[in-house]
């Protein structure tokens, strides 16, 4: 198969075309038409895979450019990761102009809060930022209608578990859920069953 036989509009193909992106990987070929239909996901998948263009691909394709206040929240369990996802959304998204924020710890809250007033089609935090950005109301996130939790299961074995369930909680609920993991364990299967709408459970 290829990236065109998708719905996907003509800035996102040439991205793809400019990243090298030939032809799906075997996790976009199963992930990519379930979230652009809007159906929520459980994905069995490891890094390499190419599981952040996996849910990138989608999120970029429905994300409207006008709309500046976020519209898609993507949780990691590190810096590094919320780094390399944060480029990856832009590159895929730049023919779009989306724009994305990284979150997280040991930056300075106040410059992060500034970055926050600014349009954000995406932001991409660990749990821990994020709840303070929650709690100090910096952070807007009524609009948000796409909610990605990847590499769930370092995130519970980390012990983000209560403070992803109380992000989880302040996101309106009319939205799309993706939940990524290279192992399912029980808290994670939980976390699916508590928090997504009868998601497609996909294995690579
Ligand atoms: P990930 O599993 O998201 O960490 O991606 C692993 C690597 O594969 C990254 O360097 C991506 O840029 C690359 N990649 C993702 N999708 C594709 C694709 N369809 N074709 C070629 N490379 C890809």
């Amino acid at each position: 198969s290829a990236f065109s036989d998708y719905n996907l509009g003509p800035d996102i193909l040439r991205a793809l075309e400019a990243l090298n992106y030939s032809s799906p990987t075997p996790v976009q070929q199963q992930v990519i038409p379930q979230a652009l239909q809007g159906r929520d996901v459980t994905v069995k998948s490891r890094t390499g895979s190419g599981k952040t263009a996996a849910y990138g691909i989608p999120l970029c394709e429905k994300l409207e450019w006008e709309e500046s206040r976020p519209q898609a929240l993507i949780l990691t369990p590190t810096r590094e990761l919320a780094d390399q996802v944060k480029e990856d959304i832009m590159n895929i998204g730049r023919f779009k102009r989306i724009k994305a924020a990284a979150i997280y710890g040991k930056q300075p809250f106040d410059r992060q809060k500034r970055e926050l007033t600014q349009r954000n089609h995406v932001i991409v935090a660990t749990p821990g930022r994020m709840m303070d950005h929650i709690e100090k109301d910096t952070i807007d996130l009524e609009r948000v209608r796409y909610l990605v939790i990847d590499e769930a299961d370092e995130m519970l074995s980390m012990g983000f578990i209560e403070q992803l369930e109380k992000i989880i909680k302040q996101l309106p609920t009319e939205r799309v859920t993706m939940l990524f993991s290279a192992t399912l364990p029980q808290d994670v299967e939980r976390l699916c069953h508590r928090y997504m709408n009868e998601p497609v459970d996909i294995e690579i």
